[in-house]
């Protein structure tokens, strides 16, 4: 063992200088947040809770039934079910989604020829329940109205064509490290 080595055991050197950066750190400001009381908003196109898109001139899914988004789907976790209606149209009779079995690719909102189909910003939606987690149409057309609603149609706009300024550092990004 040095003197150098010696002398940095006795006087306790490592830990008083692991102790200094303990205490110099107590009067930084924290990077961590106190979730759930302090939130963040979800980064620009986040994969959250899915939505169906509500025809703005008609109020009713934009959805025609193509069953696109279902044969693209990975996880097979999107069921769709048709009828005839007047006029020999086709109708979305049910369009459900088991939101457990979902990988969050969005492939769906990908091969949706119609805009139909999206994942919204919401990601709180844990639940004891299965049943809660497995989405209808009535409550895929909810969730469009409470996180996305009219903001919802920039959807593809910010999504699909991002600008540059969406790829900058957030302002509120935590430093670790000086630069
Ligand atoms: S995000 Fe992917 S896995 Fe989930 S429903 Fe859409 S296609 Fe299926
Ligand atoms: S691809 Fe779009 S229009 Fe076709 S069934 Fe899926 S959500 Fe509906």
């Amino acid at each position: 063992m040095t003197v150098q080595e010696l002398v940095k055991k006795v006087f306790f050197v490592e830990i008083l200088k692991g102790l200094a950066l303990t205490l110099s750190r107590l009067f930084t400001k924290p990077v961590t947040r106190r979730y759930p009381k302090e939130k963040r908003p979800a980064a620009l196109g986040f994969r959250g809770l899915h939505a169906l898109v509500r025809n703005p001139a008609t109020g009713e899914a934009k959805c025609v039934g193509c069953g696109l988004c279902a044969a693209i789907c990975p996880s097979r976790c999107i069921y769709i079910y048709t009828k005839e209606g007047p006029d020999h149209k086709k109708v979305v009779e049910r369009y459900e989604i088991e939101v457990l079995r979902c990988v969050y690719c969005a492939f769906c909102v990908e091969a949706c020829p119609f805009g139909a189909v999206v994942l919204t910003p919401h990601y709180e939606y844990s639940d004891y329940s299965r049943d809660n987690l497995y989405m209808t149409k009535e409550k895929l057309l909810q969730n469009w109205d409470k996180y996305m609603g009219e903001e919802g149609y920039n959807y593809f706009d910010k999504f699909w064509n991002p600008k540059a300024d969406h790829f900058r550092t957030p302002k509120e990004q935590p430093k670790w490290r000086k630069s």
